[in-house]
């Protein structure tokens, strides 16, 4: 149902939806933020009892299927292990009127603990109210559209209270429009291996990783050379009896894992490749050398899922690139009632997915248009052209860096594919100011200093002078924003919203 509403800025009445937001994670809560904020009349369903999606830290795993091959979705969400800090500097995180600064009593570190992320997502309900439209503990089992006429063909959303503990019945309701926030980072994606079948060691994905007590004394290998297996890796190297990290070449051997397994070369091995896996619990490498196992860790990341989505088949996920979505937000033909928010990686959230959401919301309510249907189709094949004739692979179609990394350790390149990706999107559909040159200055020196330093980037670091003094004005405008907030002459919303993004 669409009700017309009249914008202040705008004698045009605009359309006030009735929207599912589906998940209350990081892009889950920056779109119910913005939905409301353009007047639409918001619902989130999550299915945990808590806000904040991956940054929940859930000591649950999927146990009973650690290696979460069975059919998705997973039962467990959360993939975030113990241990784990933050490797984005928190300065390049935040919302545009909600930074995450330091707070007295928490941790302060500039790569602080999951926690801290999880606490600031919680203060962020706190301050805009959203908590009162998210509604816990509800699955959301299926999502179809309802049958009509094609322009005001309304969503069926079917959910379930998961908080019931006799089976509760399942709901359904309509709405005008679907926002798709459920993440991508819990259905783990597998290697194919020769004999995973029949290894009989145990085989976890990182989804299911935690700790690494349960690995002490243990031969393990680790397939996978990415932030998550690297971080495990050496994790699990203080209480195993050894560790093979498994690289797919050595290319992924940068001079920052170099140094580390070189450092540890008594319990920390490199292999290149698993060749095969034999039923005796031996492990076979690429160059035929052999090491009888106890487990074998995955961190070989995960795949987009969306099992109760019924599109009829108006976007498909092959081989982890969904599509077709115009700017990886619109599905063409089923625009705008059904859009996604959080599905491009690399970039800097929540700020990015806060930019995605404004602009979902700024279509449904008519402020902004999008392109003919025919239009969006074109420019997404051309967006996969392009992307092929980079020989960027598939499953990397919404990874919107393609770093170059050697030039990254020999010079501070500040306009990789990434900041053009993210300063085009802002400026052409929502009216962000780009992102300030310092930030992209210092995620690109963070990088630079973990390449060189894998064990110590997160604590030790120099920043430049014009890190340094955009991180002084950063700091000194959160705590105005802070101190406004906790005036009493204006309203929370009004307060923080003083902050504006510092230059
Ligand atoms: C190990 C690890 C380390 C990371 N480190 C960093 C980092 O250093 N910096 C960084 O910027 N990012 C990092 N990330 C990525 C980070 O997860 C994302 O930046 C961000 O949290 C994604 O937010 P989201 O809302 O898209 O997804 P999520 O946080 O996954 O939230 C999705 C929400 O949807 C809910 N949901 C899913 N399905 C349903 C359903 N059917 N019904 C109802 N609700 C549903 C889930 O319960 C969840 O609450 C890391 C991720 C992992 C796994």
């Amino acid at each position: 149902m669409k009700i017309d509403m009249v914008c202040d800025d705008d004698i045009k009445p605009l359309q006030r939806q009735k929207v599912c937001v589906i998940g209350a994670g990081m892009a889950g809560l920056a779109s119910a933020r913005e939905l409301r904020r353009e007047g639409h009349d918001v619902t989130v369903l999550e299915q945990s009892g808590d806000v904040g999606g991956q940054w929940r830290y859930d000591p649950m795993t999927d146990g009973a299927d650690p290696l979460g091959a069975a059919a998705a979705p997973v039962k467990v969400h959360g993939s975030m292990y113990a241990s784990l800090r933050l490797i984005s500097a928190r300065e390049t995180m935040g919302f545009t009127d909600f930074q995450f600064a330091p707070k007295d009593g928490r941790d302060v570190r500039r790569f602080p603990g999951h926690r801290e992320v999880y606490l600031y997502l919680k203060d962020f309900c706190d301050a805009f109210g959203l908590m009162e439209l998210v509604r816990l503990n509800t699955g959301v089992v299926r999502v179809a559209l309802a049958p009509g006429p094609i322009p005001t063909r309304q969503w069926m959303v079917r959910s379930v209270d998961l908080g019931k503990s006799d089976g509760a019945e399942e709901v359904e309701e309509e709405f005008d429009a679907v926002v798709v926030a459920n993440g991508h980072y819990s259905q783990p994606r597998l290697p194919s291996i020769v004999g995973m079948e029949v290894w009989r060691g145990r085989q976890v994905h990182s989804h299911s990783y935690r700790v690494p007590e349960p690995f002490r004394d243990e031969v393990v290998v680790v397939v996978g050379c990415g932030a998550s297996g690297k971080d495990i890796a050496m994790e699990v190297r203080r209480v195993a009896k050894e560790v093979h990290l498994v690289a797919k070449s050595m290319e992924e051997v940068t001079q920052e894992l170099a140094k580390v397994l070189s450092k540890y070369s008594a319990s920390l091995h490199l292999q290149l490749h698993v060749e095969r896996l034999c039923e005796d619990g031996r492990v076979v490498f690429g160059d035929g050398s052999s090491i009888l196992a106890d487990t074998i860790i995955y961190c070989t990341g995960f795949n987009y899922s969306f099992p109760f989505l019924d599109t009829e088949g108006a976007v498909t996920v092959d081989d982890n690139c969904v599509g077709p979505l115009f700017e990886h937000v619109f599905p063409p033909s089923l625009a705008p009632s059904l859009s996604f928010v959080g599905i491009p990686v690399k970039v800097f959230a929540p700020w990015f997915f806060e930019a995605q959401a404004k602009w979902v919301a700024q279509v449904l309510s008519g402020k902004r248009t999008l392109p003919p249907e025919e239009e969006m189709v074109r420019s997404v094949e051309e967006y996969y052209r392009a992307r092929e004739a980079a020989g960027a692979p598939k499953n990397y179609t919404h990874d919107v860096s393609l770093f170059d990394t050697t030039a990254l350790t020999t010079t501070h390149n500040l306009h990789d594919n990434r900041t053009i990706f993210m300063d085009e999107f802002v400026s052409k559909y929502c009216d962000f100011r780009s992102v300030e040159k310092w930030r992209y200055e210092l995620l690109v020196s963070s990088l630079v200093n973990m390449f060189d330093n894998l064990e110590t980037f997160r604590d030790e670091y120099q920043d430049s002078d014009s890190i340094r003094k955009g991180v002084e004005e950063w700091h000194l405008s959160a705590q105005r924003a802070q101190a406004a907030a906790a005036g009493p002459a204006t309203t929370k919303e009004q307060s923080l919203g003083l902050l504006e993004q510092v230059e």
